[in-house]
C-alpha cells in the first residue's frame, strides 16, 4: 500500500517552536480560560488544567535529550449529559489553537465491520487541520459515549461483549500512540488507496460518557470493602459521590480491558448541574445563550432584556428534560421563535425594547414591548 508521509523540516521546526516553554500555557492560565465559559466543575477544570500542561509538556520534553521519556496520558470524564464534557473539551482546544475534533464511540466498529473503523477519528481531526498533518498530531480528539464500547448491555451481571471488545483493542492502538495509515477522505481503505500516515503519540485524547452503572458498581466496591472492616453499611452516596472515588478495577468490571484504562490515567468526573447552576449557564459564559439572542435582537436594534423569574422558568422547563445545560438552548428556541419571526414588524412599528416576563414564558402573554419617541 503506499503511504505518503508529508514532512519538511521547517514544519519540525515550528512544531517545537509551538511547545517551547516559555508557549506553554500554564494550569492558571488555562483554568481561566476554562472559566470563562465553563460553569462549576472546579475540581475537573483544575484536574484538566494540569493534565493538559503536563501534555504539552511533554511533548516539549521528548526534543530534550535525556533517557527519562514521560508517558503518555489520556484523559476520561465522567459525567451526565449535558455536564460540559464536549465544552471542556474544545474549549482546551481553543485556547491552545490545536486541531479539534468530537468522534462519537457508539459509530465505532472494528475494522472490517459495516460502521466507522476506529482510524476514522483521525480523518477527522486532519481534515480540521486543513490536511496539516504537523497540526493534527499535536490536536485534540473528544471521544464522546466511550462508556458504550465497554459495554453493549444495560444489565449490570453480563461484562463488555466480543464486538465491544475488539473497538476497545483498535482504541487502544491509537491512544497509546501509533503511526496510523489513514484513508485522506475517510471511509474504508482499499489496496490501490494512497494513505496518509499520522503519528499518534502527541494527540490528546479526552474521553467522556455517562457510564450508567458505574455509580453501583463503585458503592458495592466501597461498601464491601466497608463490611470487611467491621464497619456499618454507609449511608448511599449519590452518583456523583461514587464517581468521585472511582478506581481502574471498576471501570475494568464495567467492561473496559485494563490496558485501555491504563491508557487513560486521568480520570475527573463532572457534577450534575442544578437549577442555580443552569440559571448561571444562562447568561455567565462568555458566549452564554442570553448574549447570544441578545445579539440577535441588537442586530434588528432591539434590546433583549429577561425578568429574573422568566430566567427561572426557563430553567426549570430545562430541568424537565434531564439533559443538563444541554436542554436550556432547545427550550429558549421555543420560547423566543414567535417573537423572532416577528421582529423584523417589531422594528417597523417603533419598538426599541423588549422585554421577557415569566408569564411569556408560562402562558404565552405578550412580553413588555418600549416604542421609541416618535420624533416631531
Ligand atoms: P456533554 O457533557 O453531554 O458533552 P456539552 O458539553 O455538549 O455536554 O454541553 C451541552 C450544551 O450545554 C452546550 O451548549 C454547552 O455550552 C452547555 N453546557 C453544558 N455544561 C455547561 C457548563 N458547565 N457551563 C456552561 N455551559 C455548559
Amino acid at each position: 500500500m503506499p503511504s505518503t508521509k508529508i514532512s519538511s523540516s521547517s514544519e519540525v521546526e515550528s512544531e517545537k517552536k509551538h511547545f517551547s516553554k516559555s508557549n506553554l500555557v500554564r494550569p492558571s492560565e488555562i483554568k481561566k480560560y476554562l472559566d470563562e465559559y465553563v460553569i462549576g466543575q472546579d475540581n475537573a477544570k483544575r484536574a484538566l488544567a494540569v493534565a493538559v500542561y503536563n501534555h504539552y509538556k511533554r511533548i516539549l520534553s521528548d526534543t530534550l535529550d535525556d533517557d527519562v521519556k514521560l508517558d503518555k496520558s489520556n484523559i476520561l470524564i465522567l459525567g451526565s449529559t449535558g455536564t460540559g464534557k464536549t465544552l471542556i473539551a474544545e474549549t482546551l482546544a481553543r485556547l491552545l489553537d490545536v486541531p479539534f475534533a468530537i468522534a462519537d464511540a457508539t459509530a465505532l466498529t472494528e475494522a472490517g465491520y459495516v460502521g466507522e473503523d476506529v482510524e476514522n477519528i483521525l480523518v477527522r481531526l486532519l481534515q480540521v487541520a486543513n490536511y496539516d498533518v504537523y497540526k493534527a498530531q499535536a490536536g485534540i480528539v473528544y471521544i464522546d459515549e466511550i462508556d458504550k464500547v465497554g459495554r453493549k448491555t444495560s444489565s449490570p451481571s453480563i461484562t463488555r461483549d466480543v464486538s465491544g471488545e475488539g473497538v476497545q483493542q483498535a482504541l487502544l492502538k491509537i491512544l497509546e500512540g501509533t503511526n496510523a495509515q489513514i484513508p485522506p477522505k475517510g471511509g474504508r481503505k482499499h489496496p490501490e488507496q494512497s494513505l496518509i500516515s499520522i503519528d499518534t503519540k502527541n494527540i490528546l485524547f479526552i474521553c467522556g460518557g455517562s457510564f450508567d452503572g458505574l455509580s453501583g458498581i463503585i458503592s458495592k466496591r466501597i461498601n464491601s470493602s466497608e463490611i470487611g472492616f467491621g464497619k456499618s453499611l454507609k449511608s448511599k452516596l449519590s452518583e456523583e459521590e461514587n464517581f468521585e472515588k472511582v478506581l481502574p478495577q471498576d471501570l475494568i468490571q464495567y467492561g473496559f480491558i485494563p490496558e485501555l484504562i491504563g491508557r487513560m490515567p486521568i480520570i475527573s468526573s463532572l457534577s450534575t448541574l442544578d437549577e442555580k447552576s443552569l440559571l448561571r449557564v444562562l447568561s455567565e459564559p462568555k458566549n452564554s445563550l442570553l448574549k447570544q439572542y441578545k445579539k440577535l435582537f441588537k442586530i434588528e436594534n432591539i434590546d433583549l432584556d429577561f425578568h429574573k423569574d422568566a430566567l427561572i422558568e426557563i430553567v426549570k422547563c430545562a430541568m424537565n428534560y434531564k439533559s443538563g445545560a444541554r436542554a436550556l438552548r432547545s427550550v429558549m428556541e421555543s420560547t423566543m421563535l414567535d417573537l423572532m419571526f416577528n421582529l423584523p414588524e417589531f422594528f417597523d412599528s417603533g419598538v426599541h425594547k423588549i422585554t421577557i416576563t415569566k408569564e411569556f414564558i408560562t402562558s404565552g402573554k405578550d412580553p413588555i414591548l418600549q416604542k421609541r419617541k416618535k420624533s416631531a
